[in-house]
């Protein structure tokens, strides 16, 4: 079995640790992505060490726990069952993860999916616990599993590193996007120096 690095959590409120464990394997509708680069939230650690305490029926992932949002690379292994992604793309891999086949999943609504949950973070959902143990694979690991449906392919112009923002760019966009903001419109934008207000700019 081949191996690799990754920082892990084992307990709240002490440092990452890098461990050696197995590369993981594919499901069928899976794809394996070698990690080139992740997004590293500024306020994580805070966010992590009082989720249990703000958020006590809404879970993080089991420890030891691979954290990591918004990673890119390249895809490695595909399962029998992926369509659209081959070895060698150079994705971006979203972290939104829900069920895709109930209700609100098929309208377009994810975050409504009784298991919602941003991949390599935190869940907003009371279920998505299942979610992580599908998906326990953050970016800060040297390889993740993600489902076929979160892999963006990437332009050859654009750096892992700039891909590794997209996460962040999109959600600004679907906020002004939502607000219907477009020309000869004034926004005023909250927090305007942080990540999202940045991009939304
Ligand atoms: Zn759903």
């Amino acid at each position: 079995m081949a191996k690799m690095l990754a920082a892990r959590l084992h307990a709240l409120g002490e440092p990452m640790s890098v461990d050696t464990i197995d590369v993981p394997t594919p499901r069928p509708t899976d794809v394996l992505v070698r990690v080139k680069a992740c997004g590293i939230v500024p306020n994580m650690a805070n966010v992590i060490n009082n989720w249990p305490t703000w958020f006590p029926h809404q879970p993080l992932p089991k420890f030891p726990a691979i954290f990591g949002l918004d990673a890119s690379g390249v895809v490695e292994q595909v399962g029998e069952a992926v369509l659209n992604t081959k070895p060698g793309d150079r994705v971006y891999v979203n972290p939104l993860r829900s069920c895709g086949s109930c209700q609100v999943c098929r309208g377009g609504e994810l975050s409504r999916c009784r298991y919602f949950t941003l991949n390599g973070y935190f869940s907003t959902s009371r279920d998505g616990q299942r979610i992580f143990d599908l998906y326990p694979y953050g970016g800060f690991a040297e390889y993740m599993t993600a489902p076929q449906y979160s892999i963006v392919n990437i332009p050859d112009n654009m750096t892992f590193e700039q891909a590794g923002k997209l996460g962040y760019i999109g959600t600004s966009y679907g906020a002004l996007k939502n607000a219907t903001a477009g020309p000869g419109q004034v926004a005023l934008i909250d927090g305007i120096t942080g990540t999202l207000g940045v991009a939304s700019t």
